[in-house]
């Protein structure tokens, strides 16, 4: 077990909270409320959240709360489900957040690198792996949907022969999740859009065409607790 993983939490560190929808994946277009956590160890040269691990970026002063509290501001939210982000959440014990969160009847979604144990009790799993620290293989198994990164030509046909084979149903998964295709947002472009397209075209039950909708529409930024996003 890695070190950052031994520390159950009452309470967490927290980068911000805000009320939103969900504008990737399966629950796209979805009311959420979003807890994003501080801190992330995998690094990627284009992370569009660096306010949580960055120390040129990190805030001066890190709040940590009560994960009864959080569990609160997200019922009073009105939110159907609460989106546990980072960051990389998954360096915490989520146990209490989620117990916390299903006590006050809500669902609760972890987005992940999946390069740590997930620990907690979630509804839906989203893994986005990273080539920094790919995912532990148990992670890829127990997924809801993979979220592909697509940064250039050959990221599709890498990541399916780095994980494809536990997407598959087998032991360990009795269905395939849902494997969406995202075009790294610094690097959009026709042909970009174009390989995700043939990948989807030529994989129909394997791929779905992603997008981030919540840039388009820029709602985070509707609630005053948003902080404006930060990237490398
Ligand atoms: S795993 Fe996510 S939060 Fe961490 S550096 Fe990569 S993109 Fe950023």
């Amino acid at each position: 077990m890695k070190e950052s993983q031994s520390n159950s939490v009452a309470t967490l560190p927290v980068y911000e909270t805000f009320y939103a929808f969900q504008g990737e994946g399966s629950h796209i277009g979805r009311a959420a409320f979003f807890i994003r956590t501080i801190g992330c160890p995998v690094q990627c040269s284009w992370c569009d959240s660096i306010g949580t691990w960055h120390k040129e970026h990190l805030p001066a002063k890190i709040e940590k709360i009560p994960v009864v509290e959080l569990a609160q501001m997200a019922r009073i939210s009105g939110a159907p489900f609460v989106v546990i982000t980072g960051g990389e959440p998954a360096i915490y014990d989520l146990t209490e957040l989620t117990d916390a969160l299903h006590a006050e009847g809500l669902k609760t979604h972890i987005e992940t690198s999946g390069a740590y144990t997930i620990r907690g009790e979630f509804d839906w799993i989203t893994v986005s792996p990273k080539w920094n620290m790919p995912p532990m293989v148990e992670n890829v198994q127990k997924a809801s949907e993979i979220k592909i990164i697509v940064e250039n030509e050959t990221s599709i046909e890498e990541w399916w022969n780095e994980i494809g084979e536990h997407c598959v149903p087998n032991s360990s998964r009795d269905s395939t999740p849902e494997i969406w295709l995202q075009p790294e947002a610094n690097r959009q472009s026709p042909d970009l859009f174009n390989l995700i397209t043939c990948a989807v075209k030529n994989h129909p039950r394997r791929y779905r065409a992603g997008v981030q909708l919540h840039k388009v529409y820029n709602c985070d930024m509707l609630d005053p607790n948003s902080k404006a996003p930060i990237s490398l």
